[in-house]
């Protein structure tokens, strides 16, 4: 198993100083046998277990718990996936305001290790009153944060690949590095600078790009707003001459498509969650590349 990652680093290492045999070293990585993985781990959504994905390799079977398409915010936890969790070694989640759910009935189990997002990223949550708004991972730059609490988690929990899970940390960040550089230039001159999205999941995005979340229409799929925020909605949209609303793909688009008339803007249907089956949005780096062109095309 070791043999096979320092076989991989040895042919990356050769392929960048330019004089690889490439043949050659790929044969000797593909007879290599692959190594099974040491740490179980669970995630309640999507971009959460590409994150740990991405930082544990092959080194972390990651089982997610909500599946594409299906809304976090009111889920209910399956039998199976409580058996999941028993036997994990760890679990990921955002924060217990979102994906609290994954919390047994009887609080938090003693055997798997528990690590909740929201804790790491504490100093750059957006308060509600007295909650807060559990979208970070929609920053790049948070997701950034969440890698290297992935890292240092595995480590603890798998010491003998520390410096596996350093390594492919590093290279995380600087990935994180690049795709933050890609959608400040995509979204540079977009003209959904402004916008009025279905619920409140681009709050850090627009944050982290200069962009404005001007009204939500929901703050919660769980909360239908009444016909006279709407109409405080439309009466700021006109005000601020804002031409998008954001839909969800997951979410009913009634709504959306009604503001949008009322108001003469455009709807943009963006996706928060991605998935494994979900093509050119199954990992985190694809999923944030599809929205920010999604916003930043079409003027
Ligand atoms: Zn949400």
């Amino acid at each position: 198993m070791r043999k096979s990652w320092k076989t991989w680093v040895a042919l990356v290492a050769f392929a960048l100083a330019g004089q690889g045999v490439l043949a050659l070293a790929i044969d000797e990585a593909a007879s290599a046998t692959p190594a099974a993985p040491q740490v179980r781990a669970v995630a309640t959504i999507f971009p959460v277990a590409s994150i740990v994905r991405e930082i544990g390799g092959e080194r972390v079977a990651v089982t997610t718990i909500v599946s594409s398409g299906v809304c976090p915010h009111e889920f209910e936890i399956a039998p199976a996936a409580a058996k999941a969790i028993d036997q994990a070694d760890v679990v990921f989640m955002v924060a217990r305001c979102f994906d609290g759910w994954v919390i047994p009935a009887g609080g938090i189990p003693k055997g798997p290790a528990w690590v909740e997002f929201a804790q790491a990223v504490r100093d750059s949550l957006i308060r509600i009153g007295d909650t807060f708004n559990p979208h970070f991972w929609l920053d790049p730059r948070l997701a950034g944060e969440m890698g290297k609490t992935v890292g240092r988690e595995l480590a603890r929990i798998d010491p003998a690949d520390s410096a596996f899970y350093a390594d492919r940390t590093k290279i995380f960040t600087a990935r994180i590095d690049s795709l933050d550089a890609a959608l400040r230039a995509t979204l540079a001159d977009t003209d959904a600078k402004e916008f009025v999205a279905l619920h409140p999941a681009w709050a850090y995005f627009a944050k982290r790009y200069g962009l404005v979340e001007q009204d939500v229409l929901e703050m919660s799929p769980e909360q239908e707003p009444s016909a006279k925020w709407i109409g405080r909605v439309l009466k700021d949209m006109k005000r601020h001459s804002i031409k998008v609303v954001i839909g969800e793909e997951a979410a009913p688009q009634e709504l959306v498509q009604m503001v949008a008339r009322e108001s003469g803007a455009r709807v943009i249907v963006l996706d928060p969650l991605g998935g494994e089956t979900k093509p050119g949005r199954n990992t985190y780096f694809a999923l944030m590349g599809y929205n920010a062109s999604k916003l930043g095309a079409g003027r």
